[in-house]
């Protein structure tokens, strides 16, 4: 016989890894106990064959845990255990175990589906191995008394499945059944309507109605996806002329009638994370104005027992939208559901199991053969991330990112802590929502910071808090580029060592504050994790109207030309064309005023506002765009319908300093294009691989004279999938890795995370 404590280390807390040892334990003769820890999981174990009894740890555990390591040492004094226990967890000791929310899992749904079980037709029904987590928990550690579902007694029949080691629901703090646990009903008019309450929803939805459907992170608005009038009302309810809906399909075959997808996409449909995932649109029966102009639609499966017996009765593919006052956060509560959502809606199907926290459902993109989050939230947060090896020995960091997709990132011992997605900071209540979560996370963390990191942006509402936060506390402050935070995010994502010498960031985006006071969003920089150096650009150019131009595509195209190739040659070129035409109707003068006098036009060498300008050259979103990204999405979509090889010629301007890319010769050519017979998909398509090949071409460049040793591709215009395979494509082959982004958001989500790597580099140890 011998003695060991084997120490577990990972996500391994509030996933049913105690249980899973009890069982192995009785399975290899091992006597001991297991307890869960501040570091994770702790099992002492007396027997004959430690070894099997090791291995078979690795090799079974539970399906929602992640083993990161398992270390085994001789027990000191051995131990004389009879038996093998399951130790209570000490309060205020474990601080590792908070995991994210998990879709239904087979056992559940097999169960909610026979008419012999207890749980039949039971729309909370979850098990160790899934349902809610993160969304119910109010305080650590993990325990039923701290979560919502303190609000429910169980009762008898439950309380022994819920004592019971050999029971898959052996400590599922949310178990519930019809007798003890949250109860659903379908509410009209402020009264509750009688029957089925699943049955009465999907009957409501058939006949065209939108209903508010209370999920797991908040509300959803829900209407029949191929009923085009009711899709209509929403949108018109919504005030969202244009922003796709999300759907939710019953089964993969109801998406597979309607979108492509691969194999790697199915795995993701059906990950516990349940994320929308966004797939190829082939041509379908759904609603037109599902999304607008756009190649993909988002798809997820249903994630809640709720959904799944909601999905099952409808039958058919259900737009399901986050219910909210536009650019508000989601609604979470039942009060706040009936004010805010009742003019959206035409009934409620509520429960009474409340919700801790906000969580948006995240979208996920198989880019290039590799899964991208888009939006990180319900089902990935608040799961750790890795930071590079060297940061392990650096102090804590609190990071609270950039304005829009904002989200806080807390690091500590090489692991960051990345919250889920808060919403654009510009919302009074989303920044509230900040606001809680700074709190939120530092407190479920137990997080102390020793520095504090912001955007460069004076203006941003998280730059302002952070140096509050800094003040108060007497922390330092990084303030750091948000070009360089993107591409930190990307080099910290791939395990870039801290002492791994530069590399050549490719950071192409929509705006952030540059160190002179211009806006930037077209760079190459030659960064490490202390500081970067700018050796290229996109040639800036005026934004006439300031923010106007972030709304309005075709002020970046007046720009643009006018830069490129004069306004007057240009209305020659387009006289007697459509598009000379729209531009005739605008106040083109005025704008070329401003520009010539520099007032109201600041310059910039985003990524995103030439992109705007190209789509308006194509007659995409050319008045206004109504949300972040639409004219690039819509040019995308636009380029993904043409199979054309062609390439607009870029010109690089070696002598300017910073060196530049000018777009250039793509307008002249582009316009001469348009004013011929060549399809505008076809010349969407050659904007796309001509920008793609010319900014690979001058990474590559750069990154030789820079002596780098990689080259990281990060910002939001890299969730363009057409653009990331051109520029990947073009990259390939290259003695250099490539860095791009998977599970930290390549957008302003994944500022915060970047900032934490930077700002723990800058203030921590010297080595
Ligand atoms: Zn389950
Ligand atoms: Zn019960
Ligand atoms: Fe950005």
């Amino acid at each position: 016989m011998t003695a060991e404590t084997i120490r577990v280390r990972g996500l391994v807390q509030g996933v049913g890894f105690r249980p899973f040892i009890w069982r192995l334990a009785a399975e290899h003769g091992v006597s001991g106990d297991v307890r869960n820890d501040g570091e994770g999981v702790l099992i002492r174990a007396v027997g004959a064959d430690i070894d099997a009894f090791a291995d078979a740890i690795s090799a079974g555990a539970p399906p929602l845990s992640r083993i990161e390591s398992l270390e085994r040492a001789p027990l000191e004094g051995g131990l004389r255990a009879e038996g093998f226990s399951i130790v209570e967890t000490d309060r205020g000791q474990a601080r590792t175990g908070i995991t994210p929310d998990a879709a239904t899992c087979a056992d559940c749904i097999a169960e909610i589906t026979d008419p012999a079980e207890r749980r039949h037709s039971y729309a909370f029904a979850n098990c160790t191995h899934c349902g809610p987590r993160f969304s119910i928990l109010e305080a650590i550690p993990y325990d039923r008394a701290t979560t919502v579902m303190s609000d429910f007694e169980m009762c008898p029949a439950c309380r022994a499945e819920y004592d019971d080691p050999a029971d898959r629901r052996f400590h599922a703090q949310p178990i519930a059944c019809p007798d003890c646990g949250p109860k659903l009903w379908l509410e009209r008019d402020g009264a509750v309507v009688g029957g089925d309450p699943i049955a009465e929803t999907a009957g409501l939805l058939r006949g065209g109605a939108i209903v508010a459907i209370k999920g797991i992170g908040g509300f959803h608005l829900a209407c029949d996806a191929a009923d085009e009038a009711a899709v209509a009302a929403l949108r018109d309810r919504k005030r969202r002329p244009a922003k796709p809906f999300a759907l939710m399909a019953p089964d993969i075959p109801a998406i597979r009638a309607r979108c492509a997808v691969s194999a790697a996409e199915k795995a993701l449909l059906r990950d516990p994370a349940a994320p929308i995932v966004l797939l190829r649109r082939l041509g379908d029966d759904l609603a037109p104005s599902l999304a607008p102009g756009l190649s993909v639609l988002g798809w997820m499966l249903p994630y809640t027992p709720l959904h799944h017996l909601l999905m099952t009765a409808f039958g058919g593919p259900l737009v399901m939208t986050s219910g909210n006052l536009s650019g508000e956060p989601q609604v979470i509560g039942n009060d706040e559901a009936r004010q805010k959502l009742a003019p959206f809606c035409d009934a409620f199907l509520m429960h009474d199991r409340r919700i801790a926290r906000r969580l948006d459902d995240s979208v996920v993109r198989v880019v290039a053969g590799e899964v991208r989050v888009l939006r990180r939230a319900r089902g990935y947060a608040p799961a750790p991330l890795e930071l590079p090896p060297g940061l392990a020995a650096m102090p804590p960091v609190a990071a609270f990112g950039g304005e829009l997709k904002s989200a806080i990132c807390l690091s500590r011992d090489g692991r960051a802590y990345l919250s889920h997605h808060l919403g654009d900071l510009e919302d009074a209540l989303s920044y509230g929502e900040f606001e809680k979560a700074a709190a939120d996370y530092a407190g479920i963390f137990d997080h102390q910071a020793a520095a504090v990191a912001a955007d460069l942006h004076p203006d941003y509402r998280s730059s302002q808090f952070a140096e509050r936060r800094a003040e108060r506390s007497r922390l330092p402050l990084a303030r750091i580029q948000h070009h360089h935070a993107h591409i930190a995010a990307a080099m910290a994502e791939n395990g870039w060592p801290v002492d791994g010498g530069p590399v050549l960031g490719v950071a192409l985006d929509g705006l952030g504050f540059g160190p002179d006071g211009t806006i930037w969003g077209g760079e190459f920089l030659c960064c490490d994790y202390r500081d970067f150096r700018r050796l290229g650009r996109l040639k800036p150019v005026p934004l006439p109207g300031g923010d106007a131009a972030n709304r309005e595509p075709w002020r970046n195209l007046v720009a643009q030309l006018d830069a490129a190739i004069g306004w007057d040659a240009a209305r020659a070129m387009l006289d007697g064309h459509r598009l000379g035409d729209r531009l005739a109707a605008k106040p083109v003068d005025m704008l070329l005023r401003m520009i010539a006098r520099g007032v109201n036009a600041p310059l910039s060498s985003s990524t995103g506002r030439l992109f705007d300008a190209v789509a308006a050259a194509l007659g995409l979103a050319f008045e206004r765009v109504t949300y972040e990204g639409q004219a690039a999405m819509e040019a995308e979509a636009l380029a993904m319908s043409s199979a054309d090889n062609g390439a607009y010629s870029f010109a690089l301007a070696d002598a300017a300093d910073p060196p530049h890319l000018d777009p250039g010769p793509m307008w002249a050519e582009l316009v001469s294009d348009l004013v011929s017979t060549v399809p505008p998909a076809a010349v969407a398509r050659r904007f796309h691989r001509g920008f793609a090949y010319a900014v690979a071409d001058f990474a590559v460049q750069l990154a030789g004279k820079a002596n780098a040793g990689a080259i990281a591709l990060s910002g939001g215009v890299m969730q363009n999938a057409l653009l990331t395979e051109l520029v990947l494509d073009r990259l390939g082959g290259g003695n250099r890795p490539i860095l791009t982004q998977r599970q930290v958001p390549a957008n302003d989500g994944g500022i915060s995370y970047g900032q934490a790597a930077i700002a723990s580099v800058r203030h921590g140890r010297r080595p």
